[in-house]
């Protein structure tokens, strides 16, 4: 383990192996004529049940789904002819993830009572297919990522499932699914960037022995789950850490994984849990130049950028990691991940910011 300050780095001997296997192995499924001639805009994945009824003041924030869509639209980040939307995810595909009997018991309705309380959520069939659009929709981003070089979900980033049971609000690893689903074509490898406030374990697990996918993930140590998992690369950072170290951790590790691994397509998890206000996560990242103190700074830049969220570590981020990944011809694929307030506009808004740093991207790198 080497330990940088305010956070420890786990590199597995398996994470050696594949990286070692892939300066041996590539292949590029990029196909950037096609992302001149056909393109109009940023590709945005979304569908109306990404959502579904829960019971009054349950702790997962649902709503945030349509209204994420609704700020994009009315912010003019994106016009509906931008809209793809995902087919419901057959028991098929899912269960290049999961096992039959965990997903005949969720479909069916055959849970329970300590099985509903580790995933935070009781069993409904409204549930259920919002979690089966939600990683219909990954899939699709992935697809559509393949051919555009960039398109985000408006939901996805279910890292917590596991092949045979849910935790953590995740029932579906839409990650997993996608991620196995992409690796059915030869020679293809996946890099899965885990930038959730929380460790994506459910994942880790799931591709702790498969070559062609790459797990990183940046997480709190002091955060959920508390038993981690081993990734392929684990960044276990502080709690407080805040934008620049934070940044700079990811900026340390990305360019190098990229290089050597040499993925054919990125999956992005994009979670703005580790943003200072967020009710679980324990970091101290930004999203609107909060950090600003001067108040007449904060209105200056408002005026002359149209928002202080370019200042913020969160858009920083995101524009980081797509920007690092694109510019070396690979596509991604990213999801909006975990975001956690009682103020459903407010962290809406936040998880936005990834689909408006993509629009730059797809602007800046003429997509
Ligand atoms: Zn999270």
């Amino acid at each position: 383990m080497n330990t940088f300050r305010g956070m420890s780095c786990v590199f597995s001997n398996r994470a050696r192996m594949k990286l070692l296997a892939a300066a041996f192995t590539s292949c590029r499924c990029f196909h950037a004529e096609q992302v001149r001639l056909e393109s109009s805009g940023l590709p945005i994945i979304h569908h109306s049940q990404y959502v579904c009824d829960l019971p009054d003041k349950h702790r997962f924030p649902m709503n945030k789904f349509p209204r994420v869509f609704h700020f994009l639209l009315k912010d003019q980040v994106i016009t509906e002819k931008q809209v793809w939307y995902p087919e419901i995810a057959s028991k098929d595909l899912l269960s290049c993830a999961h096992t039959e009997e965990y997903l005949d018991n969720f479909i069916n309705g055959n849970v329970n009572e300590q099985e509903q309380r580790r995933t935070g959520f009781s069993w409904s069939e409204g549930l259920v297919r919002r979690c089966r659009y939600e990683t219909g929709g990954t899939v699709l981003a992935a697809q559509v990522a393949l051919q555009r070089g960039l398109a985000c979900s408006t939901a996805g980033g279910t890292h917590h499932a596991f092949p045979s049971f849910g935790s953590g609000f995740c029932l579906l690893n839409d990650l997993a699914v996608t991620a196995k689903y992409l690796i059915s074509s030869p020679k293809r490898k996946v890099l899965i960037v885990d930038l959730d406030v929380h460790q994506g374990d459910g994942t880790a697990f799931i591709f702790k022995e498969e070559p062609r996918v790459f797990t990183f993930s940046v997480h709190c140590g002091k955060n959920f789950p508390l038993r981690k998992q081993q990734s392929d690369l684990d960044i276990s950072v502080e709690v407080g850490l805040e934008d620049k170290e934070y940044l700079s951790t990811v900026e340390a590790h990305l360019p190098w994984l990229l290089e050597t691994f040499r993925p054919d397509l990125v999956l992005y998890d994009a979670g703005v849990d580790p943003h200072w206000e967020d009710e679980l996560g324990k970091l101290r990242l930004t999203d609107r130049g909060e950090r600003l103190n001067n108040k007449h700074l904060q209105i200056i830049f408002k005026l002359l950028l149209n928002d202080c969220e370019y200042l913020s570590g969160l858009f920083q981020r995101d524009l980081y990691v797509m920007k690092s990944v694109v510019s070396r011809g690979v596509p991604v694929a990213a999801v909006i991940g975990g975001g956690y307030s009682r103020d459903i506009d407010k962290l809406a808004l936040r998880h936005s910011i990834l689909h408006r740093a993509a629009a730059q991207v797809w602007r800046e790198c003429g997509m």
